[in-house]
């Protein structure tokens, strides 16, 4: 059996050893970071480690970091508890933002960006005060979006920037990424820290109604005792990944040899929002005629984990709603699948998912040409 090969990073990408050795450490340490007493201290001392590492990579100061338990959280709190009449979101946001209560979703482009000029004439049609949510990168497609220019239309507006920097976070710089947002959320296990913790980055003196309360920790706007352990890990995720924001060069030639042997032996292959800046660790792309669950499948007796479309949170392959909003139709979305590299990654790796497809590819090909 080759050996397993895992392409799903957007999904979650493998924990960091320096993540890892961090938490076992801190699995060491007993103290309430809100205890005064010595054992307190040295939890707090951890959780305030972690809080500058994060700060760190965002390029802020360490009281703008807020850790919840993931970004899921993060995305529902701000967006739900900031003082808003108009929450407006892009149509190709994740589902924790796209679920909150009155979200107006705004198009993209086929390629996939936010529609600069709608978003323009949705915030001119009301006055009160809105938040408009954008993400700095696609979890399915990759797509980099247009923070400066957001921001810039939604301050004429008087409207607050909510960036959903997830996948951005390790993979780009962040302070170009989203630092023109007013709030920015993170999450810890797509940068090689543990799942399970996230953060709010964003000045104290914006407030949000707390989505948890009955405590007065993280600044008071999320009520519960810290996970030491994986706010630990994720400071140290964070501090890795900042040292190794430079890895991306080396990326996009992955993700190039990748889309490079696709096209070489099915040139119809269509890679989504190829027209746009994109990470260098992502790549979705429709097999013409093969249902993504088919490829995944395949993929995974092949030992190499792939996503169909986005992470599936039930186990079943739904259709993609960024695929759609971008105008694929819904059959062709069906056959795309996402692969997502990590640091762990190389050239190996690459070219096993190569062999992969195109076998793959052939295979479907030639039962077509039996009938
Ligand atoms: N936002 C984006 C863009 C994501 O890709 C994800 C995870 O898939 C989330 C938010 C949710 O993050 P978490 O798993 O920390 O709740």
């Amino acid at each position: 059996m080759p050996r397993a090969v895992y392409l799903d990073c957007n999904a979650t990408t493998p924990l960091r050893p320096e993540a890892k050795s961090s938490m076992l450490a801190a699995l060491d340490v007993t103290g309430n970071p809100s205890s005064v007493h010595r054992f307190g201290r040295d939890a707090r001392r951890l959780v305030e480690g972690a809080r500058a590492a994060v700060a760190a990579l965002a390029g802020v100061a360490p009281s703008w970091v807020v850790f919840t338990s993931g970004a899921t959280e993060a995305n529902g709190a701000v967006l739900a508890g900031v003082t808003a009449d108009r929450r407006l979101a892009s149509a190709v946001e994740h589902d924790s933002v796209l679920a909150v209560t009155g979200i107006e979703r705004i198009a993209v482009t086929p390629a996939g960006q936010v529609d600069l000029r709608t978003l323009d004439t949705v915030l001119a049609r009301g006055s009160g005060p809105a938040v408009v949510s954008v993400m700095a990168a696609n979890n399915e497609t990759g797509v980099i979006q247009p923070m400066a220019e957001v921001a810039a239309i939604a301050r004429r507006h008087g409207a607050l920037v909510h960036c959903d920097a997830v996948q951005a976070a390790g993979r780009l710089a962040l302070p170009e990424a989203a630092g023109c947002a007013d709030l920015i959320t993170l999450s810890a296990h797509k940068l090689g820290g543990p799942a399970g913790v996230g953060a709010v980055i964003a000045d104290p003196a914006i407030a949000w109604r707390p989505l948890l309360r009955g405590g007065g920790q993280e600044r008071r706007q999320r009520a519960g005792t810290e996970a030491v352990a994986l706010i630990a890990g994720f400071g140290a995720a964070a501090a890795a990944a900042l040292g190794g924001l430079d890895d991306a060069g080396r990326l996009a030639g992955l993700r190039e040899r990748i889309e490079r042997g696709i096209r070489s032996a099915a040139p119809d292959a269509v890679v989504y929002g190829a027209g746009s800046p994109r990470l260098a660790n992502t790549v979705c792309v429709a097999m013409p005629g093969v249902p993504a669950a088919t490829q995944v499948m395949a993929f995974d007796l092949a030992g190499i984990a792939v996503s169909a479309g986005s992470a599936c949170s039930s186990g079943k392959v739904a259709a993609s709603h960024v695929l759609a909003a971008m105008g694929v139709p819904a059959a062709e979305a069906a056959t795309a699948i996402r692969v997502s590299l990590g640091w762990h990654n190389d050239a190996a790796d690459a070219d096993r998912f190569v062999e992969e497809w195109r076998a793959l590819h052939l295979r479907t090909a030639r039962l077509a040409a039996t009938g």
